[in-house]
């Protein structure tokens, strides 16, 4: 009777942790904050507790290894299964499975991507566990062997299946702005605060399906794949066809961040 079994009633994080060092740990923690209040449910632990929970997860593993920690928290169970709620106790879960995060040689030529019409609903800044429209894009991509579906809404591009898109023109760096078509990504944050380390303009505004064909660099970001160039969109080569040059920066400067 839980209702994130039943409804996908819940939201959820995942934490990516590098040497038992989680990367953006308050941020995830504010966006978790964020999702239960947009959702109404009480947050069960304070920031201090949750951090004693992750890492108390992350020292099990004896080997030390890169891991992503999954967490949800559903709106718990109920007597029976009916679409509205009464106070209940939520439910959480966590878990953690390693992560092998792409090395950069191999990302040098880039990867491909397909892209589809955005028709999620208008509250994708939620982290909400009731993904199905992401999974559906998510296998569209494997079929077609691309590693991400991005989408697009009244020919915007929003962001990808379960990550954050940027494009580079002229030598600025473009990204949609936050608000209620994204995912506000901890990674597209960090890739942001790494461009401006590394003096590159970035411009949190919008673009179209047609700038993203003709961009210098097409990126995507999230937790467990980092930053990925993307080279090859709907069967068409972008630019050269190479991972670029800003990427390569950019990139380098999230990498300095596991330490
Ligand atoms: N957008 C969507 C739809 C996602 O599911 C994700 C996370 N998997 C992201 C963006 C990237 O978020 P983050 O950088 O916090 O992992």
């Amino acid at each position: 009777m839980d209702r994130g079994f039943l409804f996908g009633d819940g939201v959820y994080e995942v934490f990516p942790a590098y040497n038992r060092k989680i990367i953006g740990l308050d941020s995830h923690l504010n966006r978790l904050q964020d999702g239960l209040d947009a959702i109404s449910i009480k947050n069960p632990h304070t920031n201090n507790e949750w951090k004693d929970l992750i890492n108390k997860i992350i020292s099990f593993d004896p080997n030390n290894q890169n891991q992503a920690i999954y967490l949800q928290i559903s709106r718990g169970s109920d007597e029976n299964r009916k679409h509205t709620y009464g106070e209940l106790k939520p439910t959480v879960y966590i878990q953690s499975s390693a992560i092998n995060p792409r090395e950069k040689s191999t990302l040098l030529n880039g990867l491909s991507a397909i892209t589809r019409e955005d028709i999620r609903w208008l509250k994708s800044n939620t982290k909400a566990t009731s993904l199905l429209a992401n999974t559906l894009y998510a296998q569209e991509a494997k079929n077609n062997d691309a590693e991400e579906t991005i989408l697009y809404r009244d020919g915007i591009v929003t962001e990808a299946s379960s990550s954050n898109v940027f494009i580079v023109k002229s030598n600025c760096i473009y990204t949609h702005p936050k608000g209620p078509n994204i995912l506000p990504g901890i990674t597209r944050e960090k890739v942001i605060e790494c461009a401006k380390i590394n003096n590159f303009n970035v411009e949190e505004s919008s673009f179209t399906k047609e700038q993203l064909m003709n961009a210098d660099e097409v990126w995507i970001s999230s937790s467990t794949r980092e930053i990925i160039p993307i080279t090859i969109i709907d069967g068409i080569q972008i630019s050269d066809g190479f991972a670029g040059p800003i990427w390569s920066e950019v990139y380098d400067q999230y990498q300095s961040l596991k330490s």
